[in-house]
């Protein structure tokens, strides 16, 4: 049976059912990749299990956890890969936790909490960006926009209620003036789920169902009526996922060491709640794929290709596995159709052309970094020019010129530093050397003062010795 909803303006929505979130057996093992400057918690042949951390927690990285309970085969290149015991025995200890809000964002940085709709930003990372602000707006993306992804939908139907607490949580962490969450129109179910447990104070805004409504400054124009985006409006924006992950870490004490993650095959959508480290292998194993399929990571439009020798991330929300035919690209005709579709009003056959080569001044005169990598332009390319993978690559290189300009303009100030503390410690020294010497000086010349009036002195008793002396003649007595 389906129930109509009515929200927003008497608008009608027939309710779209997914399927319960699907698990998959264990796998035999995981591989966790952890940060490149972290040091491993870990050695291999230790035992390990679920929830245990595996790396160092230093302020600027993201704890990573072991999803599986067993044995730490190999550490390298920064990944950890353990072997599963079978036995799936959990470190985890659920326990309620009351006063979470002034511990928010230890927990989530503890936790390992990153953003799950797909960018994988550090949690602790943006509440403390706004730690000592009052955010206007707390933005809720429920949007999932991209025509392959159905995790946050799926999460929804089956979690709602788990997922509001987490809002409240971020609410409260954040300290919003208000809080939105903002879902495409056509998530029926969703909506109706959503709607039965948001509080009054939270205000559900239904978008339109157009790519890339989900983009978080999209979504904020959409849902406020405000331009310039989330950070110019003194906001901020997590993902409904990324919320149940919040709600888990800070009411159940658990790690992030799972997510959902919509598999697309040909024959089916599913959603699977899959742990962090599984290898596609498994997957393919258990779906009856070939290990040899293509396939698209995140999505059908923002997606990249991988092969099944990746293994699940805390960013990945989607995998479609496809006979891929890659379209040979040819050159560019000038047709426009790329600036026309481009939601951020770039050009993208003048950035594709600055490119090839690499000119990082017409790019990022051309706004590059504003470049939400949504894809559009690809879409339409007649030439199948994968133009979104130039801009990523450009943009990799903007940001590497970047961090080795911070580094040298650091090393730069540090030397200069240093030049300047050697200059006035010369200068110190200079100045404690003339006073010694000016001291030494001065001792000196009241050395030979002295030497010279115990000369005199000396010179003085000598004259009198050389002198008669005085003999008594009797004549003073007249
Ligand atoms: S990927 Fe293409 S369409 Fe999307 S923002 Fe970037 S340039 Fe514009
Ligand atoms: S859509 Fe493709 S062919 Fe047309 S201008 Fe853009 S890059 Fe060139």
């Amino acid at each position: 049976m389906t129930t109509t909803y009515k929200v927003h303006g008497g608008l009608a929505f027939e309710p779209a059912r997914f399927d319960a979130i699907e698990t998959l057996p264990l796998p035999d093992h995981i591989c966790i990749q952890i940060d490149r400057d972290a040091t491993p918690a870990v050695t291999e042949g230790d035992c390990v299990l679920k929830g245990q951390t595996l790396s160092q927690c230093e302020p600027d990285q993201v704890a990573q956890h072991a999803s599986i309970s067993g044995v730490v085969t190999d550490i390298s290149d920064s990944v950890i890969t353990i072997r599963s015991d079978g036995l799936d025995q959990s470190f985890i200890t659920p326990h309620a936790n009351r006063s979470y809000p002034q511990r928010i964002n230890n927990l989530c940085h503890q936790y390992g909490l990153v953003g799950l709709g797909g960018a994988a930003f550090p949690v602790h990372k943006k509440l403390d960006a706004i730690k000592h602000l009052t955010p206007d707006t707390l933005l809720i993306n429920a949007a999932e926009c991209d025509p392959a992804i159905y995790c946050d939908e799926a999460l929804i139907q089956d979690r709602a209620r788990d997922i509001v607490k987490g809002i409240e949580i971020a609410l409260s962490a954040s300290g919003a003036q208000q809080c939105i969450v903002g879902i495409e129109e056509n998530k029926t179910e969703s909506i109706a789920q959503l709607l039965e447990h948001l509080p009054a104070e939270i205000k559900l805004v239904v978008v339109p169902a157009i790519y890339p409504s989900g983009a978080e400054n999209t979504l904020f124009a959409l849902c406020t009526g405000k331009t310039g985006g989330v950070r110019k409006n003194n906001s901020l924006c997590f993902n409904v996922a990324t919320c149940y992950a919040i709600y888990k870490a800070v009411t159940l004490a658990e790690p992030l060491v799972s997510r959902v993650v919509t598999v697309v095959t040909e024959r089916a959508v599913r959603n699977f709640e899959l742990r962090i480290g599984t290898p596609l292998t498994h997957l393919c194993k258990h779906l009856s794929l070939p290990l040899n399929s293509a396939i698209t990571c995140g999505g059908q439009m923002m997606g990249r290709m991988i092969t099944s020798d990746h293994y699940i991330e805390k960013r990945t929300n989607s995998l479609i596995f496809h006979k891929h035919t890659t379209k040979k690209s040819v050159a560019c005709i000038r047709c426009g159709a790329c600036a026309d579709v481009c939601p951020e009003r770039l050009l993208p056959q003048q950035l594709f052309w600055h490119t090839k080569p690499y000119n990082r001044t017409a790019l990022l005169n051309l706004n590059l970094s504003h470049c939400i990598e949504c894809a559009c332009c690809d879409a339409v390319c007649p030439s199948h020019i994968p133009l979104t993978d130039f801009f990523i690559h450009a943009k990799e290189a903007i940001q590497i010129e970047n961090t080795e300009h911070q580094k040298a303009e650091l090393a730069k100030d540090r030397y200069e530093a240093r030049l300047a503390r050697l200059k006035n410690q010369s200068k110190r020294e200079r100045k404690k050397l003339d006073n010694k010497t000016a001291s030494l000086s001065n001792s000196q010349n009241k050395d030979q003062l002295k030497k010279d009036l115990i000369a005199k002195a000396l010179q003085r008793s000598k004259n009198k010795k050389l002198t008669p002396p005085h003999h008594n003649t009797g004549d003073d007595q007249s």
